[in-house]
């Protein structure tokens, strides 16, 4: 299906803000593009439009309000014809807390509620509180939905979200797990009950969306019922540079014995960690594969604890959920490495998982489907789309349907 109507999707990373004009019904991209290492030294912008892949240097410092400039201009001036097709903005907001179990309408007392859980994610509510302040006055006449990475994790129970920690702590403070990568998990698990021909309510799904930034969801009939991600991006899997769970112990030391700041700590923590501060070498996979297949040996560890803590992540979520229809992978990790999948379901053996080498290795670039072998539990590949997600929520509220 396939309509005339457009919606123009923001995603604002810390340093980074995509963005795409896409059809909510088919997901059709018109217009893609993103201004990249916008806190840097040499910020970068690239777009797509009809096929045409166009790019341009920043000036050093121009951040996010750069990027905005150049595609309203680039809208309003030399694209007229897809701005008067947009019928809605939709804004990816990393952290909407306890305030949003679903996609909404942004107003005044929205803006509040993501300023107020800025403190929760430093690193992206700010970016995307200044992308929908730009919005609002580039395009005033269209309406703006905010679509939260939290949103979707709302359904997990007391005993999930709860940290064993004083109470109050929540009670007074709202500490507790929050899980990110709402929209992916979603995504992909309304795909997988589709692909599998069963009803999304009798699916149950562990999705695993491998980026970057990486993290788990339990799945039940289409709710999530624990998620790897806590009261920040920081916990669960190893990352690109973060090392997901660790003994909140080792950072007092930190402090304590060895004299790192909170500063230093966070940095570690954030910047540090994970692939990168195992490998030694770098956080991007395809990397550390080649590096690894020539032996490198920080790099073959570094692929190795990411591929164990995600087997036995895979393995824990097997108790919420009892009975598992599949095992998802997705991102730029889960939709791209074969020898990452096929590794973790090595390491899941035990549980029946027998990954079909073939098919494993032809699910890339974009290809969608089953890696196990017939007798085995099924683990599927289905590349995600946030951005369609964003755009279905956004068309839908405006259409006076939510969500
Ligand atoms: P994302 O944040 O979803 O864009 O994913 C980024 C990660 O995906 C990086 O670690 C990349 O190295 C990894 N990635 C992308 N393409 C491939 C590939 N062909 N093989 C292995 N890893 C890949």
């Amino acid at each position: 299906m396939s309509s005339d109507n457009l919606v123009l999707v923001l995603n604002s990373g810390s340093s980074s803000l995509k963005f795409a004009a896409l059809d909510p019904e088919s997901g059709h991209e018109s217009l893609s593009g993103i201004g990249d290492a916008l806190d840097g030294p040499k910020p970068s912008l690239e777009w797509k439009y009809r096929g045409r892949r166009h790019a341009r240097q920043l000036e050093p410092g121009a951040g996010h309000s750069a990027v905005f400039s150049f595609l309203v201009a680039l809208l309003q001036e030399e694209l007229p014809e897809l701005e008067n097709r947009l019928i809605a903005i939709g804004h990816r907001v990393v952290h909407g807390g306890e305030h949003f179990s679903h996609s909404v309408l942004i107003d005044r007392k929205v803006i509040d509620a993501i300023k107020e859980c800025a403190s929760l994610a430093p690193l992206h509510n700010p970016p995307g509180l200044l992308g929908i302040r730009a919005a609002l006055e580039a395009f005033p006449q269209l309406p703006q939905v905010a679509v939260f990475d939290t949103a979707f994790h709302q359904t997990l129970p007391e005993h999930a979200y709860l940290y064993a920690l004083p109470y109050s702590l929540y009670r007074e403070h709202r500490l507790r797990r929050y899980g990110m990568h709402g929209s992916s998990h979603r995504f992909v698990s309304e795909r997988a009950a589709e692909l599998l021909g069963t009803p999304l309510e009798e699916t149950n799904i562990i999705s695993a969306h491998l980026g970057n930034g990486a993290s788990m969801s339990a799945i039940k009939g289409g709710a999530s019922i624990d998620t790897s991600m806590g009261l920040t991006p920081l916990e669960g899997l190893v990352m690109g540079t973060r090392g997901g769970d660790v003994d909140p112990g080792l950072l007092m030391h930190l402090g304590e014995s060895l004299g790192y700041s909170l500063e230093r700590i966070n940095q570690l923590l954030n910047r540090e960690s994970g692939l990168l501060g195992i490998s030694e070498l770098s956080n991007d996979c395809r990397e550390l594969e080649r590096a690894a297949a020539e032996g490198h040996r920080g790099a073959q560890l570094a692929l190795e604890l990411f591929c164990y803590r995600l087997a036995k992540y895979v393995a824990a979520y097997t108790v919420p959920l009892r009975r598992v229809s599949a095992v998802v992978f997705t991102g730029g990790i889960g939709e791209n490495s074969s020898w990452i999948r096929e590794r973790v379901l090595q390491r899941l053996g035990a549980l029946g998982y027998r990954a079909d080498t073939e098919l494993n290795a032809r699910m890339r670039f974009g290809a969608e489907g089953a890696i196990t072998l017939a007798d085995s539990p099924i683990a599927l590949v289905i590349p995600t789309n946030e951005e369609w997600v964003i755009a279905r929520d956004a068309a839908e509220i405006v259409a006076g349907r939510a969500p």
